[in-house]
């Protein structure tokens, strides 16, 4: 939960002085970048793909309640308890009901970003009981007391260096930064927690209306442990994980990974119907599916940004987008950083509480070019960015530079006159063949030196043909 606005620039520019985590960003995303293009090149249908994941979302979201019901029902029949929550403390109060109930003191967990939206861990440990991310970068941040900064690689900010020093101070290991050995040295803990668990809690990456199946996408084998060992598990979803038939599957297996980590598949993709039967040998006894709302409808309400609601959560708008590339995924105040998040934020917490956030953004567009959903990310922040001037949340000196700029730019005499006149400051105030000190803008970048001449004149006079 977000106790006050967030403080996204002054966030931004703590981290832009970190020259580590810069370093790590720039590794991080430019090897994910590089993966993503060479997994995609290879596939000639790949803009094919995106449109029918595009049209299937909207069939998804345009129907959702239908879908929604659909799905409950299938999921209801096959044996599990279906469990609606409005808000995430509600969420998170049933879960720990249900761990309460079947005296769990400890639990496994799955990587869930929304998890992280309930803020589950606190409510867990407010219980008593010990929650375990068991996802290896969730391991990473938790064991960091820290919270993920990437929606799919959650200690992306951390070196090899970092990750060794941390587990040789909290796991009492000789210092190692090969990653085989930390990986054995995490693996060999988790095992003994599986076996441990009363209960496991996973995310839900596609819930199927049609056959009421729980599609889980992992790489690490740790989901299949959590669904297969716990005797109950407990999945969380947000309402917009609903999709309408098994066969979109087809679609969606061929994007999400390839955009996420440049893989074909990813290792694991687990389909559970039901917790377990009575002939079968393994699986919970128990699966409680948790249905989330948390703002989504209201969400779903707006039509300019109704469509956030397509993301499948592939992490690859972070990962070109030149703003988290710099800033890294904490500065953004929330679960949910990178493009993504500047969109959903300000619409699931309120403007006011994220009004910085639709303005963290180049405005390039890479974000909408790589969504394998084709959100127009870029479109939703610059329709944010409107509504919170609309909301008068900008500075009022910002508003005034804006109307000025744009009273200019209505009239070619005043903006002919307005260059002249930028000249004649820039040769009485700026050093010579340098642009002009400007207070704020030239803090962290050159103010470009003002031509004599504008195109208009140089035109004008037959300089440009
Ligand atoms: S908005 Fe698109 S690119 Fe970004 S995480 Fe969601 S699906 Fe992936």
């Amino acid at each position: 939960m977000i106790t006050g606005p967030i403080k996204f620039k002054e966030a931004a520019r703590r981290n832009l002085a970190a020259q580590d985590l810069r370093e790590n960003l720039r590794r991080a995303t430019s090897h994910s970048t590089t993966l993503r293009l060479k997994a995609v090149s290879a596939v000639p249908e790949w803009e094919d793909l995106r449109s029918e994941a595009h049209a299937i979302k909207k069939e998804a979201i345009d129907h959702l309640a239908e879908y929604l019901e659909r799905f409950e029902s299938q999921a209801t029949e096959a044996g599990c308890k279906v469990y609606w929550a409005e808000t995430a403390s509600q969420a998170a109060e049933y879960v720990v009901n249900v761990c309460r109930q079947k005296g769990a003191s400890l639990v496994v967990k799955a990587k869930s970003m929304t998890s992280e939206e309930m803020e589950l861990n606190t409510a867990l440990e407010g219980a008593s009981i010990q929650p375990v991310e068991t996802d290896l970068g969730e391991f990473i941040v938790q064991l960091a007391g820290e919270t993920p900064s990437h929606i799919t690689a959650p200690a992306l900010h951390k070196s090899r260096t970092q990750i060794g020093k941390l587990f040789s101070e909290k796991l009492g290991m000789n210092f190692s930064d090969d990653p085989k050995e930390l990986t054995r040295a995490a693996r060999a803990i988790l095992r003994e927690k599986f076996m441990d668990a009363g209960i496991g809690i996973t995310g839900v990456n596609f819930a199927v209306a049609e056959t009421g199946s729980l599609v889980l996408i992992t790489n690490e084998g740790n989901g299949r442990m959590c669904t297969t060992l716990p005797r109950t598990h407990i999945a969380l979803m947000g309402i917009e994980k609903v999709i309408p038939r098994f066969d979109d599957l087809r679609v969606f297996l061929k994007l999400l990974a390839r955009s996420s980590t440049g893989q074909k598949l990813t290792s694991y993709v687990t389909i559970l119907n039901g917790p377990r039967e009575a002939r079968e040998t393994d699986g919970p006894e128990e699966l409680h599916v948790v249905i989330l709302d948390n703002g989504r409808s209201q969400l779903l309400a707006h039509p300019h940004t109704r469509e956030a609601l397509y993301c499948i959560r592939c992490g690859a708008c972070l990962n070109v987008c030149p703003v988290y590339q710099r800033v890294g995924g904490h500065s953004y105040g929330w679960v949910y950083p990178g493009p993504i998040g500047s969109v959903i934020t300000p619409e699931l917490q309120g403007i006011s509480q994220a009004q910085e956030l639709p303005f963290a953004s180049s405005l390039c567009g890479h974000c909408s070019a790589v969504c394998p959903v084709k959100i127009d990310l870029h479109h939703m922040l610059l329709w944010l960015r409107k509504s919170a001037v609309d909301s008068a949340l900008t500075s009022r000196g910002e508003r005034w530079i804006i109307k000025l700029f744009a009273a200019t730019m209505k009239r070619p005499g005043l903006y002919r006159w307005s260059g002249m006149l930028g000249w004649m400051v820039q040769r009485i105030l700026a050093p010579r063949g340098k642009g002009l000190r400007v207070p704020c803008w030239s803090a962290g970048r050159d103010f470009p030196p003002l031509p004599k001449k504008s195109f208009h004149q140089l035109w004008e006079e037959g300089e440009i043909n």
